[in-house]
């Protein structure tokens, strides 16, 4: 490990998303040497700090008090403090706390430096089997299937990989709304555990991945999607609602809830989502 004294300014640290062998030695020289480390939540960060005997004082640095800790950190960063942030795990900035403070620090002309190592996204990717030459990070999926469906639908095409930060309580439906847009046969990964004890990487098409998860008795764990989509032209089109409900009034004269009935029922959705997706359409038509 190099002994030499940390410079004066923010450094944001990444810490192990599961593996406390995945710290770097330099996270735990920063660790050790800054005056203060600013933590999503100070308990979660004491256990890391206790496993490597660290003992440097900890502030907490969340959502909720970002904007107004952010004012106080700079103030001491621009006195000639050294802080280092950390988050409950992984990197800092994603998906996590520290991108505002980096961003007030450096239009104070503060030193900000990275510290790299565990990310959840980046590890699913390398090992999932898919493209990495060029992919998006999309952060969390929507959490409620009308923005979700909104989001997944204006994706790219082609070879460029999708990744979505997940979480167990909503993974099945992400995958059902993944099946219904892009097809049952649509390749998925979903990379769970990474880096714990039981890390596994489900592989195969969006039909078979989700069963595999459905047929436990609780779906559990951290986990990333990652897919990609196939060209345009040869994406499967599945007929939107409104357009299958103006068809079976056109063609065989049934009303609009009785035909929304039949087409939940084809594509075993309930009514009220079927209903709710035909609302969606119809908004999107009217923008
Ligand atoms: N800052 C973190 C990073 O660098 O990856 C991400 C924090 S975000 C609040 C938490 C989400 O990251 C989880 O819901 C999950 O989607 C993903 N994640 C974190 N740790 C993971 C792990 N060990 N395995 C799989 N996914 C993980």
């Amino acid at each position: 490990m190099q002994d030499q004294a940390l410079a004066p300014g923010l450094y944001l640290v990444a810490t192990p998303i599961g593996n406390l062998d995945d710290i770097t030695l330099r996270a735990l020289r920063v660790l050790t040497q800054a005056d203060k480390i600013a933590c999503e939540d100070t308990r979660q960060t004491q256990k890391l700090l206790n496993h490597f005997a660290i003992a440097t004082p900890t502030i907490s640095y969340h959502l909720f008090n970002e904007a107004a800790r952010a004012q106080e950190l700079l103030a001491e960063l621009k006195a000639g403090a050294r802080i280092a942030i950390v988050s409950d795990a992984g990197t800092p900035g994603i998906a996590d706390p520290g991108g505002q403070l980096a961003q007030a620090a450096i239009r104070a002309g503060i030193a900000v430096s990275p510290i790299p190592g565990a990310n959840a996204a980046i590890s699913a990717l390398i090992a999932s089997g898919l493209s990495a030459e060029t992919f998006t990070y999309h952060g969390f999926l929507e959490s409620k299937s009308g923005a979700r469906r909104t989001q997944l639908e204006a994706l790219p095409r082609g070879p460029h990989t999708h990744l979505f930060y997940e979480t167990p309580h909503r993974i099945l439906e992400a995958l059902s709304d993944v099946a219904s847009l892009f097809g049952d046969q649509q390749h998925v990964v979903v990379a769970r555990e990474l880096t714990k004890l039981h890390e596994e990487f489900l592989r195969g098409t969006v039909l078979e991945v989700r069963g595999m998860l459905a047929a436990r008795t609780q779906v559990r764990g951290e986990m990333v999607l990652l897919f990609q989509l196939p060209p345009e032209e040869r994406a499967p089109q599945t007929q939107s609602i409104a357009a299958a409900v103006e068809e079976l009034a056109r063609l065989e004269g049934i009303p609009e809830k009785d035909a929304l009935k039949r087409i939940a029922r084809e594509r075993n959705v309930s009514k009220s989502d079927a209903y709710r997706e035909l609302q969606r359409e119809q908004a999107k038509l009217k923008r």
